[in-house]
């Protein structure tokens, strides 16, 4: 445990590259950038040891189409970091040769990214045909080996919203325990080149994704969240928010190849994210981070409200403050 008992995790971006075409992604016009080498990537993984990281973890682009990444993984653990993940599209795993060789190089927990329920929305948003049938052999091979920590996320936009109660179906059938719905960033790469394709309205977004959260909780899913959204169209569902409860556990660095953020949820709250003037008076003001700035840009901020009363959820729920938790 680190600072403020806070636990440090490092997140290492071994560069840009990827088999997918995400629509959304934010690293959309980062493809051209070049690829961290193995030794830039063992140094890194050495300094996150000695800078003393809780959490490693590595992601790309798509982190695990690189030849030497259950080399860095590995590296990693023999040096004794306590917790190793990677954030993937899952598509490497359909190779059960790839998916032994990444369990075996001890790598603790994999978070698969799921955009739809079926191949039709999620391989629409990918942009990469047969990336839905992969994604679930590489589910069912990891089962088959006995690799049992999976967690899910899913980007949140105009195309898939409608299907989230299906595809928590998807995660509930597939024993998925920790899943974060993550309301699409508009502030780079795809979503902001493309906003008006892509980007929802929060109030159309959110009852879906509230949906989605009840679908959860309802089969025993208690670890399920929403990620980056404004605090007043969740209200009932405020202990599954992502943003209040990662603020009081993680410190959150992010080692990139063209940047280095050494307070990623602080800036992003500072900078990517903001409140206004409506949010005046708002109970929930200093626990929300408020919506994207570059959501305001495009849809204003007339769909935000002033919360002036909190109720229990769905769950039995209720909010406890910033400032309250523990
Ligand atoms: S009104 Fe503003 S401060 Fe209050 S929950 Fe909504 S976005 Fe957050």
């Amino acid at each position: 445990m680190k600072k403020n008992g806070k636990k440090l995790k490092i997140v290492i971006f071994t560069g840009y590259a990827c088999n997918n075409n995400c629509a959304f992604c934010i690293d959309s016009d980062k493809r051209g950038l070049p690829e961290k080498s193995t030794a830039e990537l063992l140094r890194e993984v050495l300094q996150a040891k000695n800078k003393g990281a809780d959490i490693l973890e590595i992601i790309g682009g798509e982190a695990t189409i690189r030849p030497d990444f259950s080399r860095v993984v590995k590296a990693a653990k023999k040096l004794g970091i306590a917790e190793v993940a990677c954030a993937t599209n899952g598509r490497v795993f359909a190779d059960m040769a790839a998916a032994k060789k990444i369990v075996a190089s001890g790598i603790d927990s994999l978070i698969f990214s799921v955009h739809g329920p079926g191949a039709r929305v999620h391989d629409a948003l990918t942009r990469a045909s047969g990336s839905f049938s992969q994604l679930k052999k590489g589910l069912a091979n990891l089962k088959a080996l006995g690799f049992k920590r999976i967690n899910g996320n899913t980007t949140v936009v105009k195309q898939n919203m409608s299907a989230l109660p299906r595809l928590a179906a998807f995660y509930v059938r597939n024993k998925i325990r920790n899943v974060e719905y993550i309301f699409v960033d508009p502030n780079y790469g795809g979503a902001k080149n493309n906003f008006q394709v892509l980007v929802p309205r929060i109030s159309k977004a959110a009852p879906f994704m509230r949906r989605a959260l009840e679908i959860g909780l309802r089969s025993g899913m208690d670890q399920w969240k929403a990620r980056y959204v404004p605090l007043c169209h969740f209200t009932g569902c405020l202990e599954q928010i992502s943003e209040i409860n990662e603020k009081t556990l993680f410190l959150t660095e992010h080692w990139a190849p063209d940047f280095v953020n050494t307070d990623a949820i602080g800036s992003r709250a500072a900078l990517g994210r903001r409140k206004t003037a409506r949010c005046r008076g708002c109970l929930l003001y200093s626990a929300c981070e408020g919506i994207w700035v570059e959501y305001l840009k495009n849809y204003g901020d007339r769909e935000l409200k002033p919360v002036k009363k909190l109720k229990r959820g769905p769950g039995g729920l209720r909010h406890r403050s910033s400032d309250d938790q523990t």
